[in-house]
């Protein structure tokens, strides 16, 4: 669907879509910062959303689980539950990141006072 031009009386913000990066208009002011999409992406990830299924596929290694990965952007299969965050689905690769991610995080905010030994 294209962009169609709306009347000027109605709210547009300008966002900036924090999946492609591509400028759009929404006819909501935006609060806080959580991320906007632009009406393409929205249009993707809610049928990616529709389809945010965990398939359970039995294998001579176990269970397969094969879902659809936001970060990653593909379909993954692994041997591990996937972990659901926000109501999305991630890989084991992309939690594992998110985890250490975290963790530097968390890290950064606690100040470790070690005394120099020389
Ligand atoms: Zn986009
Ligand atoms: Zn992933």
């Amino acid at each position: 669907m294209k962009y169609q031009q709306k009347k000027e009386s109605s709210i547009l913000s300008k966002i900036i879509c924090t999946r492609c990066s591509k400028t759009d208009y929404i006819s909501f002011i935006p609060a806080g910062d959580r991320p906007y999409y632009c009406s393409e992406c929205l249009e993707e990830m809610h049928a990616h959303r529709k389809q945010n299924k965990v398939e359970e596929m039995p294998s001579k290694k176990g269970t397969v689980y094969r879902f659809f990965c936001v970060k990653c952007d593909r379909i993954v299969k692994q041997l591990d539950k996937p972990l659901a965050r926000d109501g999305v689905l991630y890989c084991r690769h992309c939690t594992d990141e998110m985890l250490r991610k975290e963790r530097t995080a968390n890290r950064g905010k606690v100040t470790m006072i070690k005394p120099k030994d020389k």
